[in-house]
């Protein structure tokens, strides 16, 4: 079965944040593109209209003075008597038409009806003021014998009492029909008509332009708005890279160069990773154990092996440590006698015997065949009836034949490491005392004296 079992984790999701900052920003975007597109529009749309109004008041002006020019001609004829005077004014009317221009201009490009209305009024009574000007204009002609090809001057009806008068009474008539009060207030028709429509432009240009403002400051308001969001919602998001993305990765890396687990936290897909990790780390670790514990313990008696009392030895402090060297009596005779696998069995009788009788902080080896090693920590010299007691009681448990394995007993030489240089002494002491007890005929402790035969059981009883 995998080890690694799958891992559910919460926390933000890096990805899913990042998904809606996108679709964030998109939105952010396209208002923003909407909103420069229409501004730029609208910009177009004011320069158009303040165009188009100073377009339409020159228009305006401009009929104003092709009318003004014709009163000013016409009057001068009448006065001067000059025929160039009625040459200028009919170029004005028929030639130049700036009137007729201006209203034309007006009918195609004004926004507002009620201007083109007015400026056409004026039109009319600027044409309509025609009609005395031509009657002055024939009365000068006739005064002064003019013959002259205009037509309208030739049609224009006179009074029937003109057909009577003197020159200088022709004369005098034409000045006053051109400088009396009724002309003069057809004049002020057509002037009141083009001032109308200027105003009227006036008012459209004006409207226009502030509808156009109100949007222009509309889009100007929402373009910063969504600016700040944006810059929020980048900052935001710089913020949450970093405190749910980089910060979690250096901790988890900084922990993985200390073999150390790496901490659940940050994002979602970091806290998914972390877990897995740990998962993963946990097992691998687990794995090392029971490799270390495979490496280091005897299958058959499941304790400390060779390697695991090479281990052991490193870290005893041999100075409150005393050394026991246990070893099996004629335990070839039971292999012998009794087969292997009763062999086996005694072999795992005595090592359960060890580890019931030593206490569980004593470390105890089986580094060969029928031979142990006890390292029985905390433990000195004056101590050493305690030892024989345990040796003893490991015995008559070996002596005893009722769970039907063979009887056997096991001799033990000790050292103490309080008068040891070094472990490797310390053993090779209790091996010689082992050996003393083997030759003193088995079945007992003997404890290693420096300045003497190691001393039997026998001896110190
Ligand atoms: P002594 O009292 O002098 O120690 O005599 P002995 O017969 O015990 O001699 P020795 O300790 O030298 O013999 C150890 C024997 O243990 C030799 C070997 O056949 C046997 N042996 C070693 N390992 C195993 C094992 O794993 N299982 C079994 N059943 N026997 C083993
Ligand atoms: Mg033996």
């Amino acid at each position: 079965m995998n080890p690694i079992k799958k891992v559910k984790s919460e926390g933000v999701s890096l990805k899913a944040a990042h998904l809606v900052m996108i679709l964030i920003t998109l939105v952010i975007m396209c208002l923003l593109l909407f909103f420069t597109f229409s501004s730029s529009s609208l910009y177009s749309e004011l320069s158009v209209s303040t165009d188009s109004y100073i377009e339409l008041q020159k228009s305006a002006e401009s009929l104003m003075n092709a009318s003004d020019l014709l009163t000013d001609r016409v009057q001068r004829f009448t006065v001067i008597l000059e025929q160039d005077d009625m040459t200028a004014y009919f170029d004005e009317a028929y030639n130049a038409r700036r009137r007729e221009n201006a209203v034309e201009k007006m009918s195609t490009s004004a926004p507002d009806k009620a201007a083109f209305e007015q400026l056409n009024a004026a039109l009319t009574s600027s044409v309509k003021l025609m009609e005395t000007e031509m009657r002055a204009m024939k009365l000068i002609c006739e005064a002064c014998g003019y013959v002259t090809g205009y037509s309208e001057v030739n049609n224009a009806v006179l009074p029937e009492e003109c057909a009577s008068m003197t020159k200088d009474e022709k004369i005098h008539l034409a000045q006053e029909m051109v400088h009396d009060s009724a002309y003069y207030e057809q004049k002020m028709a057509i002037r009141g008509g083009m001032e109308s429509c200027i105003n009227t432009l006036i008012d459209d240009t004006h409207s226009a332009q502030s509808r156009i403002n109100e949007q222009l400051r509309f889009n100007l308001i929402m373009t910063q708005t969504l600016l700040i969001v944006q810059s929020v919602a980048m900052i935001i998001m710089l913020w949450l890279t970093s405190y749910l993305g980089i910060n979690p990765i250096l901790k988890g890396v900084q922990r993985i160069r200390e073999n150390r687990k790496i901490p659940v936290i940050g994002s979602y897909e970091f806290r998914y990773l972390a877990k897995t990790y740990n998962k993963m780390y946990e097992a691998f670790q687990k794995s090392i154990e029971h490799l270390n514990y495979d490496a280091s313990h005897d299958k058959l008696t499941d304790l400390y092996n060779r390697a695991g009392f090479e281990l052991l030895s490193e870290s005893i402090d041999l100075h409150s440590t005393a050394v026991l060297i246990i070893d099996a009596d004629k335990f070839k005779e039971i292999n012998d006698t009794y087969g292997h696998a009763a062999g086996d069995g005694v072999l795992k009788k005595i090592a359960d015997s060890l580890r019931f009788t030593f206490r569980r902080e004593d470390y105890i080896c089986r580094v060969g065949g029928d031979e142990f090693i006890v390292f029985m920590l905390h433990m000195d010299e004056k101590r050493r009836q305690l030892i024989k007691i345990k040796i003893d009681h490991i015995n008559n448990v070996l002596a005893d034949t009722s769970d039907g394995l063979p009887q056997t007993s096991i001799s033990v030489g000790v050292s103490f490491g309080s008068n040891e240089d070094d472990l490797e002494t310390a053993i090779k002491h209790a091996d010689e005392a082992l050996y003393e007890m083997k030759s003193a005929g088995r079945h007992g402790c003997a404890f290693y004296a420096a300045n003497r035969r190691s001393q039997t059981e026998s001896d110190t009883d």
